[in-house]
C-alpha cells in the first residue's frame, strides 16, 4: 500500500510554518522574466498535499519536471555553471515541449518545497549538512570558497540553499510520479532539471562539482515517505556515480548500476566493485572504454540494465542522466549522441512500465556542452511523449568514429559472468 499525501506533511511541515513555498524559492527561477508551463497553486485541499499537482492534471501528462537552476551557485569558466539549466529551458521552449504548446501533457511543477535537513541527512552525515551551512557566512564575505579539491567543488553564499531546492525539486517529483501511479497505468515520467549535480557527493562531504546526493536523497525519501521498499538506479553519466555507490553499498534494497568512461573520474567503479554485506550484488559497475557510443549502450541496455531490473524487481526507478557521455562533451570520450539519449529515455520509460507502474525519475546530472545537453534532455522528453527523434537534425555521423567493439563484448560478457546475467 502506497501512502502519498498526507504523510508528506510530515517532510512539508518540518521546514517551516507557511505550506506555500518560501521566496527563496522564486528567486531560484530569476533567470527567466516570464513564466513557462503550468503554474501548480497553493491551495490547500483539505489532507490534501500543495505540492502535489491534482488528479486530473496528473492524469494527462506525460512529463512532469522541476526546473532548479541555482542561479547564485556558479564560477567563472567552471563547466557546472549557471548556464546549463537555463540552457535546457530555453530548447524546451524553443522546441516547443513546454505546456505552452503541449497543453497538460506537459506539466511543470513550480510549487515545490526545499529539502529539509533531515532528507538531506538520510543520506549525508549531520556534521557535514551543518558545517556547510555555516560556511555561508565565509562564502558571502569571500564570494566563492572551495570545499572539495577533487572538482574542484566550488561555493558560493546561496549554494546551501540552492542545493536544498534542488533536492527537494527530486523528491517533490518523486511525490506526483507516486501519487499519479496510483491513478493511472502510465503515469509522466519525472525530470528534475536541478542544480548542483548529486552523484558524486559522498555521505560525508561534496566531491566531484556535487553538494549533496540528489538521487539517493530521493530514493531514501521514496522508502520512508512512499513505502517504495525496492529502489533501482540507473547512472548512465560518463563519470562514475562514486557517492550513491558509496552510500548504498551495503544496502540489498537499493539497487546502483553504473555505466561510465574506464578511467574518467573519480577512478572508482571498477567491474569487481559489486557492493559488500547483505548489499552484495545490487551495485553493478561497468566501465566502457573510451570511444563506446550508440551501439555499446544499446547493448548494454539490452543485455545488462534489462534482465538486471527484471530480476531486482523494483518499485521505483530513478535516474542519475548525465549528458557528459555525449560525443561533444568537452569533459571524457565516449560516443553517445542525442539518438542514444532519446533510446534510454525511451527504453527506460518501457522498463519503469513493464516493472514498476510506470514510477521514473530522471535527475540532471553531468553534460557541459550546451548545446548536446540540451538537445539531448529535449530529445527525452519527445522520447517520453512516445514522440518520434528528431536526432538526426542534430547528429553529425562524420564526427564519429568506429566504436571499440572487441573491448565493449568484452566488458558486456564480464559484467555478464560476474553478476550472472
Ligand atoms: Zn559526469
Amino acid at each position: 500500500m502506497l501512502h502519498t499525501v498526507s504523510n508528506n506533511h510530515h517532510r512539508l511541515g518540518s521546514y517551516t510554518g507557511s505550506r506555500c513555498f518560501r521566496k527563496h524559492v522564486r528567486s531560484g527561477r530569476r533567470y527567466s522574466s516570464k513564466s513557462i508551463g503550468t503554474f501548480i497553486s497553493c491551495s490547500n485541499g483539505a489532507g490534501k498535499s500543495p505540492y502535489v499537482p491534482s488528479g486530473t492534471q496528473l492524469n494527462e501528462a506525460k512529463v512532469i519536471y522541476c526546473v532548479a537552476p541555482a542561479m547564485g551557485h556558479n564560477q567563472e569558466s567552471h563547466p557546472e555553471s549557471h548556464f546549463r539549466v537555463p540552457a535546457i529551458v530555453s530548447a524546451l521552449e524553443k522546441m516547443e515541449l513546454t505546456s505552452k504548446f503541449r497543453g497538460s501533457e506537459i506539466m511543470e511543477l513550480q510549487n515545490f518545497a526545499p529539502a529539509s535537513v533531515d532528507d538531506i541527512a538520510s543520506v549525508h552525515a549531520r556534521a557535514y549538512v551543518s558545517g556547510l551551512e555555516k560556511a555561508m557566512d565565509q562564502a558571502s564575505e569571500q564570494g566563492i570558497i572551495f570545499i572539495d579539491g577533487t572538482g574542484p567543488t566550488y561555493a558560493t553564499a546561496t549554494t546551501f540553499q540552492e542545493s536544498l531546492i534542488a533536492s527537494g525539486a527530486g523528491i517533490s517529483l518523486v511525490d506526483s510520479v507516486v501519487v499519479a501511479s496510483q491513478i493511472s497505468q502510465d503515469p509522466p515520467i519525472g525530470f528534475a532539471l536541478i542544480r548542483p549535480p548529486g552523484h558524486h557527493a559522498v555521505p560525508k562531504g561534496p566531491m566531484g562539482f556535487c553538494v549533496f546526493g540528489n538521487v539517493a536523497i530521493a530514493a531514501r525519501y521514496a522508502q520512508r515517505i512512499h513505502g517504495l521498499k525496492r529502489v533501482f538506479i540507473i547512472d548512465f553519466d560518463v563519470h562514475h556515480g562514486n557517492g550513491t555507490n558509496d552510500a548504498f553499498y551495503n544496502d540489498p534494497d537499493i539497487y546502483f548500476l553504473s555505466t561510465h568512461q574506464a578511467g574518467s573520474y573519480p577512478g572508482t567503479g571498477k567491474i569487481d566493485e559489486i557492493g559488500h554485506g547483505t548489499g552484495e550484488g545490487t551495485t553493478l559497475n561497468l566501465p566502457l572504454p573510451g570511444g563506446s557510443g550508440d551501439v555499446a549502450m544499446q547493448t548494454v541496455f539490452d543485455e545488462v540494465i534489462v534482465p538486471c531490473a527484471q530480476r531486482f524487481k523494483p518499485d521505483i526507478i530513478l535516474v542519475s542522466a548525465g549528458y557528459d557521455g555525449h560525443v561533444l562533451d568537452p569533459l571524457a570520450s565516449l560516443q553517445f549522441t542525442t539518438a542514444t539519449y532519446y533510446m534510454l529515455a525511451s527504453n527506460i520509460k518501457q522498463l519503469a512500465k513493464d516493472l514498476c507502474g510506470g514510477r521514473c525519475v530522471f535527475f540532471l546530472e553531468g553534460g557541459y556542452n550546451l548545446n548536446s545537453l540540451s538537445n539531448s534532455v529535449a530529445d527525452s522528453f519527445r522520447a517520453f511523449l512516445g514522440e518520434p527523434s528528431l536526432a538526426s537534425e542534430f547528429d553529425d555521423p562524420a564526427i564519429l568514429y568506429e566504436e571499440p567493439s572487441t573491448k565493449v563484448k568484452q566488458a558486456i560478457q564480464r559484467v555478464k559472468y560476474i553478476h550472472s546475467l
